[in-house]
């Protein structure tokens, strides 16, 4: 299983996930749709708590 994370853009409201194992600190994350910079959002972090815990106990 690939732990990702997800991510949305404020300004066109697209959300898309990211590889955890292709994240790298510092590095801006980018719209693919607007070119905007996206944000975590509370959202993100419990779906990836979510995929966190299934990734534990399978
Ligand atoms: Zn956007």
């Amino acid at each position: 299983m690939d732990l990702s994370i997800s991510y949305e853009c404020p300004d066109c409201k697209t959300i898309f996930r990211e590889k955890l194992t292709e994240l790298f600190p510092g590095r801006p994350r980018l719209c693919r749709h607007c070119g905007g910079m996206t944000r975590l959002t509370p959202d993100s972090l419990r779906g990836l708590a979510a995929d966190l815990r299934e990734f534990i106990g399978s």
